[in-house]
């Protein structure tokens, strides 16, 4: 018992222990359900070219609305789902959810560059991974062209053996884009970015934060837009939250940002309106069309 093994602290600590490990079988619970229910939603945050003003894509990120613990961010249950093996189904919904809005949005010409869907190890190293991810294209009638995969350094390193790079590469030859996410927080070669292999960086929020008052983030997403530029490369600031942080990225030349000043991740019908409203006339009258016939 806790008492022959050495007294108060251990049973105080043996019992926060048993909520936490209570907290994650209801948790586990929760997702198995989640899961069957399909009940996990997709936001949408735009992507856009400083200069231009375009939207260069729109990153889908999944969303837990529990029933009685409200909003849980993907932070707290993606850890947990990929360590009970969830991970796989519940990207599934996501894409899936996220190519057919997408595929909607482009049948009503309303233009969002393309659509980012974030992957993780666990669902790439899915035998079907491609064959599902072409089947819900075509299903919902989007091109290859339309879609973009983000996905994490370590992914991208842990190649040959586990077949992730040759299916990395099949894919990418049908025209979906490849991009690394949170680039500089892990420890991709310089050889894996590589315009051969890679369509855009995303530059990680904790360089873009405070770049303003901060010289060495300054350096450095100047060093890393400059290598981007050099290898033909595109680049994206994540997390943009200040117009001051617009400013420098501005001043430093990069030209695309993702981030809370542009667009905060919105709910279908919210995104929607958001890309209508910045669509040329045509896609306008499209979806008027649309709504009188
Ligand atoms: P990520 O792919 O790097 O996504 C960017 C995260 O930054 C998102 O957090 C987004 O809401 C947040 N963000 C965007 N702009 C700002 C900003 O200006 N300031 C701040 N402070 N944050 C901002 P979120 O939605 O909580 O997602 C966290 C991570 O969970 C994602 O990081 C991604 O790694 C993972 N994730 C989300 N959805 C999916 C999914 O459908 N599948 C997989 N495999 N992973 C996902
Ligand atoms: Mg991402
Ligand atoms: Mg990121
Ligand atoms: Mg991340």
């Amino acid at each position: 018992s806790a008492k022959k093994l050495g007294g108060g602290n251990f049973s105080f600590f043996s019992e926060e222990l048993r909520r936490e490990l209570d907290y994650r079988k209801q948790l586990e619970q929760d997702i198995r359900t989640a899961i069957a229910n399909k009940s996990f939603e997709v936001y949408f945050q735009p992507q856009v070219s400083l200069t231009s003003g375009k939207i260069s894509g729109i990153e889908a990120l999944v969303r837990w609305k529990h029933e009685t613990r409200g909003m849980i961010s993907p932070g707290e249950f993606i850890p947990v789902a990929e360590k009970c093996g969830f991970m796989p189904d519940i990207g599934r919904i996501v894409i899936s959810k996220a190519i057919e809005e997408a595929a909607e949005w482009d049948r009503a010409g309303i233009d969002f560059g393309r659509i980012a869907v974030n992957v993780s190890g666990t669902e790439l190293r899915e035998p079907d991974f491609d064959a599902f991810l072409f089947g819900t294209l075509e299903r919902a009638g989007l091109a290859p062209q339309k879609l973009s995969l983000e996905i994490v350094e370590s992914v991208i390193l842990d190649d040959e053996k586990t077949g992730i790079a040759a299916k990395l590469r099949h894919i990418r030859a049908a025209g979906v884009h490849l991009e690394l996410d949170d680039f500089g927080t892990g420890y991709a070669s310089l050889s894996h970015v590589n315009p051969n292999e890679i369509d855009r960086l995303k530059i990680d929020r904790r360089f873009v934060q405070n770049i303003n008052e901060n010289g060495d983030n300054t350096k450095i997403v100047r060093a890393i837009t400059e290598l981007a530029r050099g290898l033909g490369i595109s680049i994206v600031a994540e997390g943009a939250e200040t117009e001051a942080e617009l400013d420098s990225l501005m001043a430093i030349g990069c030209d695309q940002v993702q981030g809370y000043s542009i667009a905060f991740p919105m709910p279908q019908d919210k995104a929607r309106e958001w890309l209508l409203a910045r669509s040329p006339k045509k896609a306008k009258l499209k979806v008027l069309r649309g709504s009188l016939a």
